[in-house]
């Protein structure tokens, strides 16, 4: 494994996988450029990042992330060393400069190597499906080296931030006006400030209570709080930034954990009670899904139906095998699936009959115009009928005034959420809730 027939620790050469390392990889990007000016041959660079790959070192361990670059290496030394010059710029990126290479062929190796990068890799008994992104930059003779590398390093974040396992070539980015900058700035700062919260205890789950009519506890819903340095996030700006990163798969398993243990927490008090936990797509997507959520209920030690999962309407309309999977074991372990914010998404009624749920939850976006609209008012009727024939129980979300309850509890809905009956509130202001209703 080494590419230069020196030992492994040859200067200019990463230990690891015998590419060039980054000083490596610089003298020869001045060389390759003075060839290209004299010979007049057109030069082009590749600098590949893997995507989420902080991800396989948290779950797996640098030892783990050592095994995967190591493959990683091999496959692309087999296909690529003839054809370019590779360097291991640290960590997960990799620079691959390619002499006499058209724009077409800078293309072609583009689409090569993250054909390459997406094989399945076997860790123990598990299967990674890696992906990466790719910033493409050709040489322009006028140019010195460097700002030729950090033009394909400024396309690869650009292929970053358009979902990854894809190639920009530099020059085609759309170049961000004052507002992308401005927005990007904000979600790097509340990224780092979900790390932060991780860290250091700043996450909180808060519970809202969900009624029935006659005043029994359908079950309690688990809000994400986030709270770092005195300053409060709302979900609203974590969720999305936390989905875009990634770092909702590692929220996500902390909320389910920590809504398994308070439920244990009030089976413990004489207080049992269902807890809805929101799930996000992304941690649908993901095959660890179902080991997380039975160590949740496993670590906790509570009965399965204890939990609830909340899926958006949206998840249900275009279902991949993996997600049909992790729903279909979640609900033979006994784990109760919800269908949150319906109406608010594209779904036809007649979907509805396929979904594996037991609960629908109308959008808050039909009740709050209750009771003046009649047009929301016939729609809400039609939804709850229908799906109580399908044997759903209907919630209603946020619900404000004693009006829309009344008029909720005429149509024959089964239950409601809102400021009308309680606000999201802490564990312990919970525990006091429930026992004060006994
Ligand atoms: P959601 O699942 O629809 O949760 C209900 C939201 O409506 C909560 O906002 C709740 O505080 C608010 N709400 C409840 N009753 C009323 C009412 O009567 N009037 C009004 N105006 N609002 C009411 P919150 O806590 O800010 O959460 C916002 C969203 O963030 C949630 O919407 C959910 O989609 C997401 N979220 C919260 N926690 C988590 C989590 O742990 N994981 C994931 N994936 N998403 C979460
Ligand atoms: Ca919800
Ligand atoms: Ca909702």
């Amino acid at each position: 494994m080494t590419g230069t027939g020196d030992s492994m620790d040859a200067v200019g050469f990463d230990s690891t996988t015998g590419f060039l390392d980054r000083g490596g990889c610089l003298r020869t990007a001045v060389r390759l450029a003075d060839a290209s000016r004299k010979e007049r041959q057109p030069l082009g660079a590749l600098w590949l990042d893997l995507d989420r790959f902080k991800q396989v070192n948290e779950s797996f361990g640098h030892l783990g992330g050592d095994a995967v670059i190591g493959r990683l290496a091999a496959q692309l030394r087999d296909e690529f060393s003839a054809r370019a010059e590779i360097c291991r710029m640290g960590g997960d990126e990799f620079v691959f400069l390619v002499p006499n290479c058209s724009r077409a062929q800078a293309e072609e190796v583009a689409g090569d190597v993250l054909r390459a990068v997406s094989q399945p890799i076997e860790l123990g008994n598990i299967r990674l499906r890696p992906s990466g992104s790719i910033g493409v930059a050709l040489f322009d003779p006028v140019e010195d080296p460097l700002s030729f590398l950090e033009r394909a390093d400024r396309a690869m974040i650009e292929a970053k931030r358009l979902g990854g396992g894809r190639y920009v070539i530099s020059g085609d980015e759309r170049v961000p006006g004052r507002l992308g900058v401005l927005l990007a700035r904000e979600e790097l700062a509340i990224e780092s400030k979900i790390h932060l919260a991780l860290e250091s205890g700043g996450l909180t789950l808060h519970y809202q209570p969900i009624i029935h009519f006659d005043g029994s506890i359908e079950a309690v819903e688990a809000l994400m709080r986030c709270n770092v340095a005195g300053e409060s996030i709302p979900p609203s700006k974590i969720i999305p930034v936390a989905e875009k990163t990634g770092l909702i798969v590692r929220l996500g398993e902390w909320s389910m954990l920590n809504a398994a243990q308070h439920a244990r927490h009030l089976s413990d008090l004489g207080l049992p009670t269902r807890v809805a936990v929101n799930v996000s797509r992304a941690q649908l997507t993901a095959p660890r899904f179902i080991e997380a959520l039975y160590s949740a209920f496993y670590c906790a030690d509570i009965a399965p139906e204890l939990l609830e999962l909340e899926l958006t309407e949206s998840l249900f309309m275009d279902i991949s095998d993996t997600v049909q999977a992790n729903l279909q074991a979640a609900k033979k372990a006994g784990v109760s699936l919800a269908i949150d914010d319906f109406g608010t998404g594209y779904s036809c009624l007649a979907d509805l009959k396929n979904i594996p749920a037991s609960k629908l939850k109308l959008d808050r976006a039909f009740i709050r115009v209750l009771p003046e609209d009649k047009r929301s008012l016939a729609v809400v009727r039609a939804i709850g009928q229908l799906a109580r024939e399908l044997g759903m129980i209907v919630v209603a979300e946020g619900v404000e005034t004693v009006e829309q309850f009344e008029l909720l509890a005429d149509i024959g809905l089964d239950a409601v959420q809102g400021f009308h009956c309680a606000r999201p509130m802490d564990g312990q202001a919970l525990v006091a809730w429930l026992r004060n209703r006994r």
